[in-house]
C-alpha cells in the first residue's frame, strides 16, 4: 500500500514569536512533492504568531509537548485545551529530549498520548535508542518497549491519528545520520511490532518518520526506503531554505 509522507519541523526552543511568524509564512510557500504534507512545531509562546501566519494554508500546526492533565494546579504546564484553541492539530510526544533531559518515562508519555487522542489531536510518538543501547544490540528491544509503553490503551481506530517518529538519540543534533539501510531495518522492525500490537493493516497504514540530522542532501535517500514515511527535522527546519530542500525531496 502507498503511504503519504509527513515532513515536520521541530523548532525546539528556537525563534522568538516575530521570527516564528516569518519562518511559518515562508513554510506556507514551500512546495512539497506529491503525497507529502508539511508540519511545523514552534514553541508554545510562538504558536499564536505561527497560527496566524499559516492561516488558510496547508501547513499543519503542532506543539512540541503538552501536559498529561486537562487543567488544574500544574505550574508551567500547557494543556491540550489551550493548544486546541490556538489551532494546534498535532502534538509531538516522547521526544528524546523530553525522555533524557526531563526524565519523561513511557507511563507519563502514554498518559499524554491518550489525552491528546481523546481530544482529537494527532500524535507524533517519538522512539529511539541511545548509542549505548545500540552498541549493546538492544535497538529493537528499546524501540519495541517504547512503542508498547507509549501506545498502551490506544485503540485501533485511534491509530489512524498516530505517527511514529524513529529518532536514534545518537543522531539527533549531532550531524550523524543513521544510514538509510540501518534506519530502514529499524522502521521495518517497528512496523512488524505494530502489526503484532494491532494488525497488519494498521501497521501498513501507520506513518513512520525518521529523525536525526536530516538535511536536504540526505532526505531523498532516506525517503526512498520503503518503510520511511517522512522526517522529523530539528536543526534543518530552522532555516527556510534547508527545510524547503527537505520538504521538496521528491520534486
Ligand atoms: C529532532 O529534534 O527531532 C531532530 C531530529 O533534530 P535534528 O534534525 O537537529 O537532529
Amino acid at each position: 500500500m502507498e503511504r503519504s509522507y509527513l515532513i515536520a519541523g521541530n523548532w525546539k526552543m528556537n525563534k522568538t514569536p516575530s521570527e516564528a511568524r516569518v519562518l511559518a509564512a515562508a513554510v506556507t510557500k514551500m512546495k512539497c512533492g506529491a503525497n507529502t504534507r508539511k508540519m511545523i512545531a514552534p514553541s508554545f509562546v510562538c504558536l499564536p504568531a505561527a497560527a496566524e501566519a499559516i492561516k488558510g494554508s496547508d501547513v499543519i500546526l503542532a506543539a512540541q509537548n503538552m501536559a498529561a492533565f486537562e487543567s488544574g494546579a500544574h505550574t508551567g504546564e500547557t494543556s491540550v485545551l489551550m493548544l486546541k484553541e490556538l489551532g494546534v492539530r498535532a502534538v509531538i510526544l516522547g521526544h528524546s529530549e523530553r525522555r533524557h533531559v526531563y526524565g519523561e518515562r513511557d507511563a507519563l508519555i502514554n498518559e499524554k498520548v491518550k489525552l491528546a487522542l481523546a481530544h482529537g489531536l494527532d500524535v507524533i510518538l517519538c522512539i529511539g535508542e541511545t548509542l549505548k543501547e545500540r552498541e549493546q544490540g538492544r535497538v529493537n528491544d528499546v524501540c519495541f518497549g517504547q512503542l508498547e509503553g507509549g501506545l498502551a490503551g490506544v485503540s485501533m481506530e485511534q491509530m489512524a491519528r498516530v505517527v511514529i517518529a524513529y529518532e536514534p538519540v545518537w543522531a539527533i543534533g549531532t550531524g550523524k545520520t543513521a544510514t538509510p539501510e540501518d534506519a530502514q531495518a529499524v522502521h521495518a522492525a517497528c512496523r512488524g511490532k505494530l502489526a503484532a500490537l494491532y494488525s497488519k493493516k494498521i501497521a501498513e497504514c501507520t506513518l513512520i518518520q525518521y529523525g536525526g540530522s536530516v538535511k536536504p542532501d540526505n532526505a531523498a535517500q532516506l525517503m526512498a526506503q520503503p518503510d520511511i514515511d517522512g522526517a522529523l527535522v530539528g536543526g534543518a527546519a530552522l532555516d527556510a531554505e534547508s527545510f524547503a530542500g527537505i520538504a521538496g525531496f521528491n520534486i
